[in-house]
Parts: C-alpha cells; sequence; structure tokens
C-alpha cells in the first residue's frame, strides 16, 4: 500500500472510530443476534492498550463477569493444543506496549474481579522515560520535525507512513524529525521491573512485544533476531522464568518471526486483526485478536465481542479504499 493510500485511511478509520452512534443501531440490529449466537463457540480476545477511562473500562470488566467467561493465557494455550477446550463465550483480556496505566489502574480493578490477563511489553523500553516512538515521532512533527524520506503527512498521521518504511529507514527518518524539531519531546514514565513482576503476581502474565517495537516484516534478518531474543532474555532475567505469548508489534509477522518463536520455546502468538479467534482451528503462533479501546461504549462492546463489529468494519474499510483508490486514479488522468 502506497503511503498516500495509508495515511488517508488512516484518518478515515480515526474518524470512524471516533463515530460511536452506529453502535447502538448495529447492537439492537437482527445481525447482532446472529452473530452473537455465532461468537458462542469462538474465542474473543481482547487487544487493549492503555487505560484511558478507567471507570468505563471497569463497566467492560463488569460485562466481561456477567455475560462471558474470562479464560487465562494458560488454558487458551493449552486448548490451542488438544488440551480442554475452552468455555463458551471465553474471553482473554490482553493489553499492548506496556503502558504504566495497566498497572496502576488495570491490575487493581482486574484483581477485584478475578480476571486473569496479558501485559505485552516493549521489553527495550522497561525501567526507562523514553517515550513509544509513535508517540516521538507525532510529537516531533508537531515542534516542526520534518524527514524527507516519505510524504508530507499530518503529525498524528505520520507514524502511519513511517511503519511503511523498511526498519533502517524508519530509524533515519526518526533520526531526522529529532534533528531538526524545535524542542526534544516530553519523557514517559515506563512500567518498571519491580512492577512487572507485581503484574505477574496478581495475575497479569508477561507477554513478549519485541526490544523496540518495529515492524518485524520490515526487518532484515540480525533484526529480528535482535528485537524478538534480546526482548526474551530481558523479560526471562526480570521474571525467573521465560515468556510463553508474543503479540506481533502493529499484527505484522512473517515465516521468520514464527520459526524463531517456536526455537524459543513460545506456546501462543498473538495476532492485531479485529477478528473473533477459533480455538484450535488456527496455528498457535497466529491468534486473531478484537482491537479494542478502554472509551468503548457498552454498545460498541457488544458488537466487537460478536464480532458484528470486524464485519461491518472490514466492509467500511474496503469501501474506502475502493474510494480513494478511484480518486488517486481520478488525478492521474486529469
Ligand atoms: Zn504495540
Amino acid at each position: 500500500m502506497n503511503p498516500e493510500l495509508r495515511a488517508t485511511l488512516a484518518g478515515l478509520y480515526q474518524r470512524c472510530d471516533a463515530w460511536q452512534g452506529a453502535d447502538a443501531l448495529l447492537r439492537r440490529s437482527p445481525a447482532q443476534l446472529w452473530f452473537r449466537h455465532r461468537a458462542r463457540s469462538r474465542l474473543a480476545v481482547l487487544g487493549y492498550h492503555g487505560i484511558e477511562d478507567r471507570s468505563s473500562f471497569e463497566a467492560h470488566l463488569d460485562r466481561l463477569c456477567d455475560r462471558s467467561a474470562p479464560v487465562s493465557l494458560r488454558q487458551v494455550e493449552e486448548a490451542a493444543r488438544g488440551g480442554p477446550p475452552l468455555p463458551p463465550r471465553a474471553v482473554l483480556v490482553t493489553f499492548d506496549d506496556g503502558d504504566v496505566s495497566v498497572h496502576r489502574d488495570a491490575l487493581p480493578a482486574l484483581k477485584a474481579r478475578g480476571i486473569p490477563a496479558v501485559c505485552f511489553v516493549v521489553a527495550g523500553l522497561v525501567g526507562t522515560d523514553t517515550p513509544f516512538w509513535w508517540d516521538e515521532v507525532e510529537q516531533l512533527a508537531r515542534a516542526g520535525g520534518t524527514t524527507d524520506l516519505v510524504p508530507p503527512a499530518a503529525p498524528e498521521l505520520l507514524p502511519h507512513t513511517l511503519k511503511l518504511l523498511p526498519e533502517r529507514r524508519r530509524r533515519e527518518a526518526l533520526r531526522q524529525l529529532r534533528d531538526s524539531a524545535r524542542t526534544p519531546v516530553a519523557r514517559k514514565p515506563q512500567l518498571t521491573e519491580v512492577q512487572l513482576r507485581e503484574l505477574a503476581a496478581g495475575g497479569v502474565d508477561i507477554g513478549n512485544h519485541t526490544l523496540t517495537h518495529p515492524c518485524l516484516d520490515r526487518c532484515d534478518d540480525r533484526q529480528v533476531r535482535a528485537e524478538v531474543l534480546d526482548a526474551h532474555r530481558l523479560l526471562t532475567d526480570c521474571l525467573g522464568r521465560p515468556p510463553t505469548a508474543f503479540a506481533y508489534p502493529n499484527g505484522n509477522t512473517d515465516a521468520r518471526v514464527h520459526r524463531l518463536l517456536g526455537e524459543a520455546g513460545y506456546r501462543s502468538g498473538f495476532l492485531y486483526n479485529h477478528r473473533l479467534a477459533h480455538p484450535g482451528a488456527r496455528h498457535p503462533l497466529r491468534i486473531d485478536r478484537l482491537v479494542v479501546s478502554t472509551r468503548a461504549s457498552a454498545d460498541r462492546l457488544e458488537t466487537i465481542l460478536s464480532g458484528l463489529h470486524s464485519t461491518v468494519f472490514a466492509l467500511a474499510r474496503g469501501a474506502a479504499r475502493a474510494a480513494v483508490r478511484s480518486a488517486q486514479a481520478i488525478r492521474r488522468t486529469s
């Protein structure tokens, strides 16, 4: 996908995502009944990031306790290998990136309800005050930073275009942005090793989310090994046991990554493709996940858990992609 199309689609997604008015209609539609029935035998792996709205997140958890069956990573990994099947309406709660709010806000809320979860951390950031690179890119662009490696884009869309670059060029673009910005970015406290151990002791398994969060399919072989295995060593040293679960940054992966994960003894790998998972139907290193924010309304959460939101989103994405492509074709011929 070219950078202009990618940036345009990212902007469309953000605007669509903010529009929750359709969720009430979808939730009350006949389609929701059918999707909800179908979802009974699927696994819903919820992929959160940080806790932007604690009270809304707690309402999500109460909903899961009432009408779903929260399961642990171990149950999912055993079921994926032919062990005991998961209960109907099984749901696994996961968090990507390891934002400090997972320890501060999610851990007590999960513990109070006895809900297990998984937190996939960017191992190279643990114990530092280094911001996530995509936040840094946006802040640098707002501070006048520029790069000639991608076409100009709005600051909030620039990280999306940088994700398309080979890893070496993405790092070079970040260097250019740092060199040209008027001010450095704000520091961001990350989870500490002590907090990782407290999460693990409190029922939140710690998973590997690479060393620095590149798109692994954009990395060369040496970078892939370092991102997967150096992170694996750091987390093993911190936790006293090796992580068994891996989440692919941005959902991007390839055969090299799967081979490495198999050699390192990983039992599960999680995508970020906004789909319900079929327990046992796919490879344990390619488990589907649903995209969700703690700000999601009760209506949206229902349509996400049923899989209806995924289907509507995929249709909208296909239509948006076709519209952008035809606009580009018209521009080229006029
Ligand atoms: Zn991530």
